[in-house]
């Protein structure tokens, strides 16, 4: 493909007005969306006014006059718009990791009254760590055990000893992306639950929690819906399960009558319950300006759906960035999955000894994307090396459609092909290793 056809893909791309709703530096081609999204355009004002009126004119009045108590529903309803769930079920609080450990710890309860005999917590050797590490914690603190295992593996893990199947939908490093429907079908087949983390996937690929039979989910407010840096996250449970068990953090903002100040808890109906302390109002308000960019899709999509038609796209960018790639860098293999239907935005190209500097080099140019470090703990299971796709660093590259353009993915790809073989990336300033990569 040359660039001329990449410029007139995006001439008919009917999306292309959304790059219109965020501030981008124009030096810059951002394939880091799956990291951090880039700022709406709309939240510099929305967090100043929430700043001076709200805070700096209505103060405390503001709770009930400006709406702060109803923000972590309201955001959540958007959230659940995008994910399959229902009004009132998902609410935004607290971090990612935090609502894991909230919803791993009612599963595990609620596996526990129903089996005694259920002890394992199954997951995936690749899982994103700080999932792996709220795991192992709890494991460690209730007396499970956590067992890790390859991804081809899972389902032959499943037996009656398994109390919940806790895995990332879309693969951090990799993106790859598990078939959640027949997942999570086989944990029920096995008696256990199913657990999601949708990090990755929310906003970035179309997700329906009720079809696909999913019993937990979380997710990130700050990647693929564009939140700002730490964002507060959300977290659903299906209501069949959502009054059944106490949530660990069983804090104020969860109780039924927080405004009681009463000495004994008292859970909050349904979602509610999974809120702990005071809500990060700032914060919110520059999510609900991020979840409202990948909503405002909605009226682009057209008869098949706003995320259907950024997931046409993002599988376009994708495929013409790849094919580019691959075309022009022999030295890197993709380590994505190259099936569409098996991979979520992002595409990775592993380099066998020199992702990281590339990946500096690359950024000193204006292409931001990043470095994941190889895996080469052994399996916990076989005390093998961990499966090969995993080992090698890697260069990811996340595919936002909501402001990427055609000609970003080729441009990027052509920067890549002059970074390799103008041998740029040897000088030593793109050696030096920086705490964040
Ligand atoms: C990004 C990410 C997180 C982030 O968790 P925080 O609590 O926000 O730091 C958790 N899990 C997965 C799978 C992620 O990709």
């Amino acid at each position: 493909m040359s660039r001329e056809q990449a410029a007139a893909l995006d001439a008919a791309d009917r999306l292309a007005p959304l790059r219109e709703l965020f501030e981008i530096p124009g030096d810059v081609i951002y394939l880091d969306g799956n990291s951090l999204g880039v700022l709406p355009r709309a939240a510099p004002a929305r967090v100043a006014q929430v700043v001076r009126e709200e805070w700096g004119q209505g103060l405390i009045r503001s709770w009930n006059s400006a709406g702060w108590m109803t923000l972590a529903a309201r955001i959540g309803d958007k959230i659940a718009r995008l994910v399959g769930a229902r009004p009132g079920e998902l609410v935004v609080a607290d971090s990612t990791s935090v609502n894991l450990f909230k919803v791993l710890w009612a599963a595990l309860s609620i596996a526990a009254a129903q089996s005694p005999a259920r002890k394992v917590i199954v997951s995936e050797r690749s899982n994103f760590p700080t999932d792996l590490y709220i795991a192992e914690s709890i494991a460690r603190e209730r007396g499970f055990e956590l067992v890790l295992v390859d991804a081809e593996d899972l389902p032959a893990r499943l037996d009656e000893r398994t109390a919940v199947l806790m895995l990332t939908h879309v693969n951090y490093r990799t993106g790859a992306m598990h078939d959640m429907a027949a997942l999570s079908r086989a944990a029920h087949d096995a008696g256990a639950l199913a657990l999601w983390d949708l990090a990755h996937s929310a906003g970035a690929v179309p997700v329906d929690l009720h079809s696909a039979g999913a019993d937990f989910a979380i997710g990130c407010g700050y990647k693929y819906l564009n939140g700002g840096p730490g964002a507060p996250a959300f977290v659903w449970v299906h209501p069949r399960h959502v009054e059944r068990f106490w949530q660990p953090l069983a804090g104020w903002m969860g109780h039924a009558a927080p405004f009681e100040f009463k000495p004994q808890y008292r859970p909050a109906a349904g979602i509610g319950r999974f809120f702990c302390g005071t809500p990060a109002v700032i914060s919110m308000a520059a999510l609900e300006c991020g979840v409202d960019t990948v909503l405002a899709a909605e009226a682009y999509g057209g008869q098949e759906g706003g995320m259907a038609a950024l997931r046409a796209k993002s599988l376009a960018l994708s495929r013409l960035f790849t094919a580019r790639v691959q075309a022009l860098c022999p030295s890197l293999t993709l380590a994505s999955p190259a099936d569409d239907a098996r991979r979520g935005s992002q595409v990775c190209f592993s380099h066998p000894t020199h992702a990281y500097a590339i990946m500096q080099a690359l950024i000193a140019r204006g292409v931001i994307g990043d470095f994941r470090a190889g895996d080469a703990a052994p399996s916990k299971d076989t005390g093998d090396p961990t499966h090969a796709r995993d080992a090698a660093d890697i260069l990811r590259f996340g595919f936002t459609p909501l402001y990427l353009r055609f000609v970003d993915a080729w441009d990027a790809a052509e920067h890549l092909r002059q970074v390799i073989d103008g041998e740029e990336w040897r000088r030593p300033e793109f050696s030096q290793r920086h705490a964040v990569t």
